[in-house]
Parts: structure tokens; sequence; C-alpha cells
């Protein structure tokens, strides 16, 4: 049976932080933007790689609900900051639009699809939502297969087994099913009212909320069978550009924008699963557009997609150990294991087996992983096949330690 940790339990906070609203961390403010409808133009794109480097530490990270952020802001820069991400229009000129609850699509979404026009309608409406918790989030989800199952949301936009539409609330299996995009609209906002009313403020999210769903909100369609663990965009070639990896969800504002120079590339879309789709008909490969670009993950046996790791000290206030030395460490030293690693029942690589996370607050992953490492006062602790707040097999390794552990039972 596995525990808790509890002697260095993390600070968990019930906000996220976002551009108005940034979040003191080891390194400075981190300053989170959240790309409209999942979505950067190319100058945009260019626009936050300035902002990185001008304001920031000159990293650009990508979350696990799809958000870019920046570290390394000061207090005096942030500001110049600010007046630069509004004018890009990566930022709303207005603080509260952040307050609404964000709007997560699923990557591959096209003009016009139901996707793409339930979040223009939300855009439209959001304003006279109540006021919710601020993780609160909505995933929009109507491809033909859910893909953002396992991203952070409270109400979710899916499609039926049968392959209609239905809004589920997170946490239920089952959904209430909708005749088309304004209904699914209509419902959310129903339930967000609900929610707010039956009291759900004080559980924060959907999930834990356990209160039966009202009756005209009846859930009974069955949703479709979910994408796995591994992410919907395959690296490489895709109908609309290429599908690119972040090494451990972060790159160097220089190594996007090399990427960016070539102009075949019109946008950047943002996905959960520390990949970004360059879009761009000729960076498809299969149309001749030349080479992949430099510094980013695009061969899926890269060893770095199967495991996560937090950013660590000393960017994060909370850890008491640097995690991404250790990470590529591992990488190198474990690259063919890794590799071969697959998923007993699909066949698939596995991703995201290893964590490395600087507290047990455990940001990179939240479901288990085969091996586990939590920083604890300046030491690693090692969890098999939990999560980063499950009980330790072993505490208090250092680096070299863990390294040579790996080793000997390879
Ligand atoms: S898990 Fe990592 S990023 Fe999250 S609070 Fe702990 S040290 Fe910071």
């Amino acid at each position: 049976m596995k525990g808790r940790v509890s002697t260095t339990s993390p600070r968990v906070r019930g906000w996220c932080p976002g551009a108005w609203r940034p979040m003191a961390t080891g390194d400075g403010l981190l300053v989170r933007v959240r790309p409209e409808m999942g979505r950067l133009t190319r100058a945009q794109g260019l626009a936050l790689c300035d902002a990185a480097e001008t304001w920031g530490s000159g990293l650009i990270e990508l979350t696990r609900r799809a958000n870019l952020q920046l570290r390394g802001v000061s207090e005096a820069g942030w500001p110049a900051l600010m007046a630069h991400l509004v004018e890009h229009r990566l930022v709303a000129p207005d603080a509260e639009a952040e307050r609404r609850p964000a709007l997560l699509l699923a990557p591959d979404w096209r003009d016009g699809d139901a996707t793409h026009r339930a979040a223009r309608l939300l855009q439209e409406r959001l304003d006279a939502w109540p006021t919710l918790p601020g993780k609160w989030g909505l995933a929009l989800d109507a491809g033909p297969l859910p893909a953002l199952t396992e991203a952070s949301a409270d109400l979710r936009l899916e499609r039926s087994r049968e392959g209609g539409l239905l809004v589920r609330a997170d946490g239920r299996a089952l959904g209430t099913p909708v005749d088309d995009v304004e209904a699914a609209v209509a419902l959310m906002t129903r339930l967000a009212r609900w929610f707010v009313d039956a009291g759900g403020l004080e559980a924060g999210r959907m999930r834990r909320f356990t209160a039966p769903l009202p009756e005209w909100a009846a859930a009974v369609a069955v949703p479709a069978a979910a994408f796995d663990d591994a992410p919907s965009l395959a690296l490489g070639a895709h109908p609309a550009g290429r599908v690119v990896g972040l090494p451990f969800g972060r790159a160097p504002a220089s190594t996007l924008r090399a990427a960016l120079a070539s102009e075949a590339i019109t946008g950047i879309r943002v996905t959960p699963w520390r990949r970004l789709l360059l879009e761009g008909r000729r960076m498809n490969m299969n149309d001749g557009g030349g080479e992949p670009p430099a510094g980013l993950i695009h061969d899926a046996r890269d060893p770095r997609l199967a495991m996560d790791a937090c950013p660590g000290a000393p960017y994060c206030a909370q850890a008491s150990v640097a995690t991404l030395g250790l990470a590529l460490s591992m990488a190198e030293k474990w690259r063919e294991r890794l590799a071969e690693r697959r998923d007993e029942r699909t066949g698939q690589r596995d991703i995201g087996r290893v964590h490395i996370s600087g507290c047990a607050k455990g940001c990179a992953r939240s479901r288990p992983a085969e091996l586990c490492l939590t920083g604890r006062d300046g030491r690693f602790d090692l969890i098999l096949g939990g999560r980063a707040d499950d009980t330790p097999v072993a505490t208090g390794l250092s680096e070299a330690e863990v390294l040579a552990a790996l080793k000997e039972n390879k």
C-alpha cells in the first residue's frame, strides 16, 4: 500500500499564475501566456522569443495545460514585458480575461470544425460565466477520438462512441449528449452555474465535486475510446506541418527563433504533450520542406521523450535539488533502455516512465511512473511505480548514487 510523504509537503496553491498575475519562483517571476485558440502566428512566436530574451531567462517552457511560460522576469521588467505581450496580442489587455476558465483545444483542430466553433462561441460568452476557481479549464476535444483525456479540465466536449457530441463533467465516466456545438456551449454554461450554486467552489475542481449531476444533464453517453498515454500527434510530418518535441518541455528562445526563421512556418500550435505543431505545409518533409529545425526533438526514439522532469532548482523555489542535469545524464546513460521501452498493452513506446521531480508536488507528471525520483532536503528519494508523493523505497540519494544504482540495475 502506498502512502504519501508528509515531512516535506510542497505548497499547493489554489490558483495558476498568468501574465497579469505572475508567480514569484526561485529565479524571479514566472509569467504564463495562454495562446488564443492554442495557436501563435509566426510573428507572435518571434515576439515571445524576444520577450524571453529581453525580460526573462531566455527559456520558454510549454506546460501540461498547453500554455507557454517565461521565467526569471524581474519586478522592474514586468511592466515593459506586459506592454510587449499586449502589443503582440499574446496577452489580453484586460486582466479580467485571465480569470476566465482556460480553453484547451485538441491541437489538430481545423477551421470551422466542432472544436474550433465551440472555442469561438465560448470566447464570446465566457464573460457572462460565474466566477470559478482559478484552475478551472475546459477541454474542447471534438475530433473523432478524445485526445485530451489526460489533460486537466473540468468540463469536456468530446465525441460519443456513436460519433455524436457530448459534454462530460470531469471525473464522470459518461457524458451528456448534445445535438450541436451551440447546445454544447449552452450546457457547459449551465453546468458551470450549477457547479457554483450547488457548492462546488469548496471542492475547487469538478473532479473533486461528487454531487450527482442534475437531471437536465443526465450523463448517459459513452465517450469514444481515448487515445492512450501516447500523444495523438506523432513527431514528424503532419498534414498541417511538422510536429517537434521540446526536451523536458522547454527550449531556449534562440532555438525557437532559429526554427521560426524558416518562412515555411506560418504558426505554432501548442499541445499539453511537450510537443509543438509547426504549421506550414512546406514544413511537411513529404512535401520537400527541408531540414527539421535543430535543437528540438524529431526522433520518436529519443530517450528524453520517455522522461518527465520539472524545472527543479534553481528555477523553482520549492525545489531542493536540480532536476534537469540528472534527467540529461539519465537520458544519456539509459538511452537504449529508455528507447526500447514499450507499453505492454499497445506495443507503443511508453512515454513518461521516468519522473524526476524537484519536490513531492510532482508538477511534471500526476500519474505514476515506473521510476520516480523526488527531491527532498537536497537529496533524492526513489519511488518505484508511484507518484512523486508516494512512499519511497530508498531515501537520501545523491545524484551520483542514483546514477550508480541505475547502472547496477540495468
Ligand atoms: S514539482 Fe518541481 S516545479 Fe513543481 S513545485 Fe516542486 S520543484 Fe517546483
